[in-house]
């Protein structure tokens, strides 16, 4: 039933069977175990379950393969061979670990056992060959808490409630001991209190799970693989990779490896480093370290860990001793292998190390996760060390660390005058203003509440993986700068201090103190994420578009796009923000914004009236007093975009959504037509439609009533040569939405070089423009060869297009569109990324068809798809001369089209 195929791939010993390059096969973390052996590091030896062997576990319902079982068997002897111990042998057992790894990274979001093989067989023998009985039995205790958690609680499906789970339980147990005995540190629980705990353990696991403990190595071995690839399909590792859009096919390997011991005493430790400062970007090494413990006590937060250098040492940290000092030669050894690494992968790493008296050993590396400053910080750094070149700098940073980096941080002045009342770990960058929430559940209905939140918790466990995602920023009393929590909250961008060691919380009363200061759920916090500091008040924000390095990347950036950036804007104020984000024009200025917000009552006001108007004499009264506030608001955003395309779009939403609802504006309105009431009502009820996104709106009102659209073009055109008078250099284009047909296209363009000329004649000057359609309904794609002779350019309104090639309302699409995604219906929501299958082929059709007719014909796009990385990217594939976006998409479009043409080109 399953094809003939290499399932185990060994390494250690300074060679491996795989490489750097089988990520896909053996994991990440698989593939760089392979890679640093080959390079020679020490690497305790091991193998490699391959990803493919997760499908094949689950298309078992939980198996393995005959062929599976003997690769595993043949690996398991080579690496006793490699370690010179058998396991289960019970004078010197070699014990292992079985460790996850999915292709990309998922950071604390599967299962790890560590100390797998001891048993009652193997323990007297290990006892006598180490001389330390402490040690030994601490390995068991740790055995006993991950194995039952991951192995026999969690793959079993078993959900405990809050606090009731089997690691829990034993946590408990160990803490009640700790405080009985006095003890502070896990590390002084003695040999015999240990021994006496794993005896107490299994009695507990037992009772609460209703199965024995395994005692022996085998059964812990399969035990433990099995559980690993059912983390797979754990909780938070689903909805992880619902968040990064990571396939649920993909599957994860499991790296099974010769266990080396941090926890042996002085002489051992463990830590977590980076090859660069993960948050800030600083070229210094940087991590944490525990000496006498194993790697998950760093992660987990349990201990507050030790800087690795004296150069990182912050206040936060300066009393501890740093590796560098308490074990020189070691951290010697470190450094020189984090150069040569990070010379290899040509990018920052991410190592686990383990020291193992004296001695070090190579657990892990991978790629950093880096918050947004330190990709751009890195990413201009390294070129400038020749590390890498100009294109890679461009793909170093994601379209949404470049997000981060345009992210708010809290205002510096309101900082200054605000008052810190706790300090803790820096652990992700940026300001987060928001109100207090103690658990997952409260932080999201307050998040769909639609408030701001600061989660508040002891430490973060991945299982908060989604009240993370919805806070606005993290704030823990535990943890380092390792931890999960900073992890993932730096992967997001997202602010995030932890070992906030000052912070008391109350669960149970629902409140955190700091020092003699309380605060409830609900109250205001501020926390600078790149200093550490909280604020117990509600500071105010900026943004940091301004950075120098910001710059210098984006100029960089615009080396290597070719698809042109312009904004969707129709304010003076848009317009000049999406100018200083790099702007090159605008793509889209609806001019029915004018009637929306603030300063909007007057124009409001005759456009209503123009409305309502019942016959043409009415409404040409209307248009004359409704046509200088247009012209006002054309001009001032030509005149702030001087010289740059302004692409303005005439009247686009059906007409009722301006009828007043109110009666003291129906009042006014009737007051201002010379009618009644009651007629404004009748008037209003007349233009109703049961379909109005299907109605009388866009192109077909100005079918209808010509004088409306005469007035736009008047207004722009005035406008126009207003501008060239006082020394300006306008540049509009008039955009005609929702068109169906060329010949529709060209009443309008008649009435528009109409009163183009009426104009002229009036300035006595030449006025030269472009005009050109949306094409947004399926009929205009298929027929774009003959819309393209009367347009001299295409702009794609994927939002219409998309509601229309689907048949789903843009704007109700809420209801069922979590039910195509939960059933995997469709991949994405059509409306944030382009459907190249479907939506895409119109728009590559139309460009092609457009262009067979007018070769020079301009197509760019205004839809929200214009802001979207993975849209631009086809984009920029099917040949559009430029993407629209909102203003703070600007950067992000402009990185994105960067990185579309060096992908593509390559
Ligand atoms: C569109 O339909 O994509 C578009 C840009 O127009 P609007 O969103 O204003 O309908
Ligand atoms: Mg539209």
């Amino acid at each position: 039933m399953f094809e003939q195929k290499k399932r185990v791939y060994r390494f250690g010993g300074k060679t491996a069977e795989g490489d750097g390059t089988m990520r896909e096969l053996l994991g990440g973390k698989g593939a760089n175990l392979a890679e640093m052996s080959r390079l020679g590091l020490p690497v305790p030896a091991g193998f490699t379950i391959t990803t493919e062997c997760c499908a094949e576990y689950y298309a078992l319902g939980g198996g393995y393969t005959e062929e599976l079982k003997g690769e595993v068997a043949a690996a398991l002897e080579a690496t006793e061979e490699l370690m010179g111990k058998k396991f289960g042998d019970k004078k010197d057992p070699l014990l292992v670990s079985c460790r996850s790894g999915a292709r990309s990274s998922m950071p604390g979001m599967m299962d790890t056992i560590l100390n797998i093989g001891l048993c009652s067989e193997t323990i007297p023998g290990l006892i006598e060959k180490t001389g330390n009985p402490r040690f030994v039995y601490d390995a068991y205790r740790r055995l006993i808490m991950m194995y039952s958690d991951v192995v026999m609680e969690k793959a079993e499906g078993i959900e405990p409630e809050d606090g009731q789970g089997i690691r829990q339980q034993l946590d408990r147990m160990m803490s009640d001991l700790k405080e009985a005995k006095g003890y502070t540190s896990d590390t002084e629980i003695t040999a015999d209190e240990l021994k006496d705990l794993c005896e107490q353990f299994k009695k507990k696991v037992k009772e609460v799970l209703g199965v024995a403990f395994p005692d022996t190595a085998k059964t812990q071995l399969w035990g433990s693989i099995g559980g690993v690839f059912k983390s797979w399909n754990g909780k938070r590792a689903i909805a992880y990779r619902r968040i990064e859009k990571i396939p649920d096919d993909w599957g994860t390997a499991v790296n099974v490896q010769s266990m080396v011991f941090g926890n042996m005493g002085d002489t051992s430790a463990t830590g977590v480093a980076f090859s660069r400062n993960p948050a800030t970007g600083d070229n210094k090494f940087y991590g944490e370290w525990l000496i006498n413990a194993q790697g998950e006590d760093v992660v987990a937060g349990i201990r507050t860990p030790s800087p690795l250098n004296e150069a990182t040492k912050t206040d936060h940290n300066k009393h501890l001793v740093s590796l560098e000092k308490a074990m020189p030669e070691a951290y010697k050894e470190l450094d020189d292998i984090r150069i040569l690494l990070e010379n290899h992968f040509k990018d920052m790493q991410d190592i686990e190390f383990t020291i193992q008296d004296g001695k070090i050993y190579m657990l892990q590396c991978r790629i950093g996760k880096r918050t947004g400053l330190a990709a751009l910080r890195m990413a201009m750094d390294m070129l400038d060390e020749g590390m890498i070149d100009e294109k890679t700098a461009v793909m170093r940073v994601s379209p949404s660390q470049l997000d981060e980096v345009l992210h708010p941080i809290l205002a510096p002045s309101s900082e200054k005058k605000a008052t810190v009342i706790a300090k803790g770990l820096p652990a992700s960058p940026g300001g987060a203003v928001g109100q207090i929430a103690f658990t997952i559940e409260e932080a999201m209905k307050q998040f769909a509440m639609g408030k701001k939140v600061i989660l508040v918790r002891e430490e973060t466990s991945p299982e908060d993986i989604e009240g993370m995602r919805v806070a606005a920023g993290i704030l823990t009393t535990r943890g380092g700068m390792t931890s999960h929590a900073a992890l993932v909250a730096r992967g997001w961008g997202k602010c995030c201090i932890v070992g906030c060691e000052s912070m008391k919380i109350d669960l149970a009363h629902k409140c955190v103190s700091f020092g003699e200061m309380k605060f409830k759920e609900g109250d205001w916090l501020s926390l600078n994420g790149s200093k550490g500091f909280v604020y117990g008040s509600q500071l105010d924000m900026m943004d940091t578009s301004e950075n120098p390095l910001f710059i210098k990347f984006m100029a960089l950036v615009d080396k290597y796009r070719r698809l042109g950036v312009r904004t969707n804007a129709d304010t003076p104020e848009d317009a000049a923000r999406a100018l200083k984000f790099g702007a090159e024009g605008i793509g889209l200025f609806r001019i029915e914004h004018m009637f929306y917000g603030k300063n909007s009552d007057l124009p409001l006001a005759k456009l209503r009236k123009m409305i309502l108007s019942n016959n043409d004499e009415e409404r040409k009264n209307a248009l004359q007093e409704l046509e200088p506030f247009i012209k006002a608001a054309v001009k001032s955003t030509m005149m702030i975009m001087d010289g740059k395309p302004v692409v303005f779009r005439l009247l686009d939403p059906p007409l009722h959504e301006f009828v007043p609802t109110s009666i003291e504006k129906k009042r006014e309105l009737a007051k201002d037509l010379g009618i009644s009431v009651a007629e404004v009502d009748k008037r209003g009820k007349h233009l109703h439609e049961v379909n109005p996104m299907m109605g009388h709106r866009g192109v077909r009102l100005h079918v209808s009533f010509p004088l409306i659209a005469e007035t736009q073009y008047r207004a722009i055109f005035t406008a126009t040569a207003e501008l060239i008078n006082a020394g300006y250099h306008p540049n509009p284009e008039i955009m005609i939405p929702v068109t169906i047909s060329g010949r529709e296209l060209s009443f309008q363009k008649a009435i528009c070089d109409k009163i183009k000329l009426e104009v002229e004649a009036r300035f006595q000057m030449n006025l030269k423009y472009v005009f050109g359609t949306m094409i947004e309904i399926p009929r205009a794609a298929l027929t774009a060869d003959r819309m393209a002779r009367t347009a001299e350019f295409f702009s794609f309104g994927t939002n219409d297009l998309t509601q229309m090639t689907y048949g789903f309302s843009r704007d109700d699409i809420g209801t069922f569109m979590g039910d195509y995604l939960g059933n995997k219906i469709l991949d994405n929501d059509p409306f944030q990324t382009i459907d190249t299958k479907g939506v895409g082929k119109l728009v590559e059709y139309a460009v092609l068809s457009g262009r067979s007719n007018k070769p020079d014909l301009k197509c760019g796009i205004c839809g929200e798809h214009g802001g979207d990385p993975d849209s631009i990217s086809f984009f920029n594939k099917i040949g559009l001369d430029y993407v629209s976006c909102s203003p703070f998409r600007v950067p992000i479009a402009r990185l994105a089209a960067a990185q579309a043409a060096i992908e593509q080109s390559s």
